[in-house]
């Protein structure tokens, strides 16, 4: 409580749209600063050892291919299991994938998942953090060349099994699944298995977060060097909405604030809050020009997901056969990743997990008031109806045009009027408990 009260009379004090201050939570700042680049580059050089990942690679070897690599993720989360006091469970989520473009024969695929139940039984919430540890070539349905993948996504696979080493031994209200998925590279096969099995089994999946090429940091030809920035990809409209909920957006200008962009604004907020020399870019777009990932799947179950990727990238050293041709050398190696900068990005979305699996769920039916002419703006919803009882509310307010909202206004109740009108700014509310952890902004519905 102490931390509201302080909020809130820096609110009154500061000047309108002023930056809110938050202290940070001493525990996740805590695994923050346990979040370690050795053990990222040791994973990822590990992981470059068995010489091919690529999803179609051997099964058999001890040490090298696809089957060897599973194995070994398998055997360090259980390392990291261990230590948890019976929470944390490691499986193999296993699966047959049939023939398809880039798969020449059925073929049974195992992502690795490393489960840390949520400590509230009463909290349905799963928060999922993912990599890809399947890796390519120049041709993709080469599956036995040397396919060190390093960057693509062997920096992803080492930060959610980091991220899972140091939460193991801590215990959260919601659960959190540590993911390295297979098959990305052949067609997403992983990402769609887990969110299709997410969606079937009735998992209340509140954010997922994918990480794809955390690694480099330098652009290609550019030549340009930023080992602070990391972009978060998220989708506007979002990807499984009907023509009727598009209408609904484009009639209330809401096109800029679906579950993920929220999610994309809520990871930059909290990790820059934790991480020093960070800046988390919003990207509004789903992905890059001719790419996808693994976020992907489960924005078309209806789930709220963002992809994170380094600021820029070098396309010699992604899907490359290890050559030098004309004086350029091509390959994704770990010589060419910056294991302090993936350091970076895990913290930042470690501090993203654990502020969301500590908080409240989101408030529910949060609703506009759009029956009277008013220059002021009346806000109603519910409490969450699982897990714990929230301290209060934020209602965030933000210009029109802005990226980034710009007012936290504190309140008790489950309504608000605010005397600022609803045609002029965006609004949205969270959920927060008595140390500060925010649930994922709701935008609101119009209600007459
Ligand atoms: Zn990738």
């Amino acid at each position: 409580m102490k931390h509201l009260k302080l909020f809130i009379l820096l609110l009154l004090s500061l000047p309108a749209a002023a930056q809110t201050i938050i202290k940070p939570d001493a525990g996740i700042k805590q695994m923050v600063d346990e979040v370690s680049s050795k053990n990222i580059e040791a994973t990822i050089r590990k992981l470059v050892t068995f010489k091919s990942r690529h999803t179609l690679s051997d099964t058999t070897s001890k040490t090298t291919g696809s089957g060897a690599a599973r194995n070994w993720i398998k055997a360090e989360m259980e390392k990291y299991a261990a230590l948890s006091g019976g929470r944390m469970t490691v499986q193999f989520d296993t699966f047959t994938q049939p023939k398809g473009t880039r798969i020449d024969k059925p073929v049974k695929l195992k992502n690795v998942l490393a489960i840390l139940k949520g400590t509230d039984p009463t909290d349905t919430r799963v928060y999922i953090v993912s990599g890809h540890y399947d890796s390519r070539i120049n041709d993709v349905m080469d599956a036995n060349g040397v396919e060190p993948g390093a960057n693509d996504d062997a920096s992803g696979t080492a930060l959610s099994m980091e991220l899972a080493r140091v939460m193991a031994k801590r215990s959260f209200p919601a659960t959190i699944i540590f993911a390295t998925v297979v098959g990305e590279e052949q067609g997403l096969y992983g990402s769609a298995n887990l969110a299709k099995r997410a969606k079937t089994e009735n998992w209340n999946v509140d954010a997922m977060l994918n990480n794809d090429i955390v690694g480099n940091t330098h652009g290609m030809e550019t030549d340009l060097k930023d080992n602070r920035s990391v972009r978060v990809f998220s989708d506007g409209i979002p990807t499984n909405a009907t023509d009727k909920q598009v209408a609904a957006l484009k009639s209330l200008g809401g096109e800029n604030d679906s579950p993920s962009r929220e999610l994309a604004r809520y990871a930059k907020e909290t990790g820059e809050r934790y991480v020093d020399q960070l800046d988390v870019k919003l990207i509004y777009r789903r992905d890059r020009y001719l790419r996808g990932g693994d976020h992907l799947p489960f924005l078309e179950q209806g789930f709220s997901a963002v992809r994170f990727t380094e600021m820029n990238e070098d396309f010699n050293r992604q899907h490359q056969n290890i050559r030098t041709e004309n004086g350029v050398d091509y390959g994704d190696l770990p010589d060419f990743v910056d294991f302090n900068y993936v350091q970076k990005v895990a913290r930042m979305n470690l501090s993203v997990l654990a502020n969301l699996a500590s908080a409240p769920a989101r408030p529910q039916n949060v609703g506009i008031i759009t029956s009277d002419l008013t220059n002021k703006t009346k806000l109603t919803w519910e409490a969450p109806a699982i897990g714990k009882k929230p301290a209060g509310y934020y209602v965030l307010m933000r210009e029109t045009t802005s990226a980034f909202w710009e007012r936290k206004f504190y309140v008790s109740d489950t309504a608000a009027t605010l005397a600022y009108s609803k045609d002029n700014y965006f609004f949205a509310v969270q959920a927060v408990d008595a140390d500060g952890h925010e649930s994922l902004p709701v935008f609101p519905k119009p209600i007459r």
